[in-house]
């Protein structure tokens, strides 16, 4: 089956195109059989400090490896997952995967994951996380954990239980997609956010579209008004780079600094800067 994958590769990264190809009950059946068997894996996006250009961690996002489709990406499987109630397995397998693969990286470096909507309404949430956390060595202060501000619509009480019970473990909790919901503002104060991450629309417009910039801006203020570090996403190049250093913001990511990408990837990135120690991180242990 994996002779096909060449072909298919590219294909699959257009989103109208697997639209046509691929129906809802062929993802499913698709993620059914392929959770069980490890085929959704964690790519690391490098974070930066943007003042000092170092790596300080990772954003850990899904990746379909496709026996025969290549590897697809989460907008094309999360949808149908929260649908059909498996985005919970997808998460676990994922987070799992992740946190064995980073656990033996430099204690500086970070993994923020993402928590989709209906995860925070799953009572168990906190204790899978936890029990993820003993099971692979991961260290809590090691973990953040990303959620949309739609999240938070839903059942708000049970989010703020769940979100106490991780902050309770030293867990951190990040806003994701920062400006592009509802009510963000309201939503600042019902759940003890540590970071405010600003939607990557506005960050790769900024330099171009003067109200993007604004709202960049806005949302800097905001934070240090709040007390509450910012993270940019979406840095494209140099030139947002350094409009983003000017307003003094803390941390980024984006393809300027590198694209999500495999494991062996993201061990050599590290390797480099001497962010991987010794000979315990190079023993292969297997996943399943
Ligand atoms: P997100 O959390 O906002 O992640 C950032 C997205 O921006 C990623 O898309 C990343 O590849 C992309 N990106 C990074 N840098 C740049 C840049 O410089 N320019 C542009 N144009 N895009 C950039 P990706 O990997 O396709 O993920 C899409 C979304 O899927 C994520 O958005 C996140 O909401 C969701 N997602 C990914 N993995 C998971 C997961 O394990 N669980 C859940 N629940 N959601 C996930
Ligand atoms: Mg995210
Ligand atoms: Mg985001
Ligand atoms: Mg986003």
């Amino acid at each position: 089956a994996a002779k096909t994958a060449g072909r298919g590769r590219h294909a699959w990264f257009d989103a109208t195109m697997e639209r046509e190809l691929i129906s809802r009950n062929a993802i499913e059946a698709g993620l059914r059989e392929g959770i069980p068997a490890g085929q959704f894996v964690p790519y690391y996006e490098p974070q930066v400090d943007l003042t000092s250009g170092a790596i300080i961690g990772f954003e850990v996002l899904a990746r379909w490896e496709h026996p025969t489709r290549g590897i697809i990406p989460p907008d094309s499987f999360i949808p149908v997952a929260e649908e059909c109630g498996l985005i919970a397995d997808m998460s676990v397998s994922v987070m799992r995967r992740a946190f064995t693969e980073a656990r033996d990286w430099d204690p500086s470096i970070t993994l923020s994951v993402n928590i989709s909507p209906a995860q925070l309404k799953d009572p168990w949430l906190a204790q899978k996380v936890v029990k993820l956390l003993v099971e692979t060595g991961y260290p809590a202060n090691r973990l953040e954990i990303e959620i949309t501000e739609s999240s938070l619509f839903q059942n708000l009480s049970l989010a703020q239980s769940i979100v106490g019970s991780l902050k309770n473990q030293g867990i951190r909790l990040a806003l994701d997609d920062f400006g592009t919901g509802y009510s963000s503002l309201a939503h600042l104060r019902a759940l003890p956010f540590d970071r405010i991450k600003i939607d990557k629309s506005f960050v790769t417009a900024m330099n171009k579209d003067p109200e993007s910039m604004a709202i960049v801006d806005a949302i800097s203020k905001l934070g240090e008004s709040l007390n509450l570090p910012i993270t940019a996403e979406g840095i494209e190049d140099q030139a947002i780079y350094d409009s983003l250093r000017k307003m003094g913001l803390h941390k980024g990511q984006g393809w300027h600094f590198g694209k999500p990408m495999t494991v062996a990837a993201a061990r050599r990135l590290l390797a480099e800067k001497g962010l991987l120690p010794s000979a315990r991180a190079v023993v292969e242990e297997p996943l399943q």
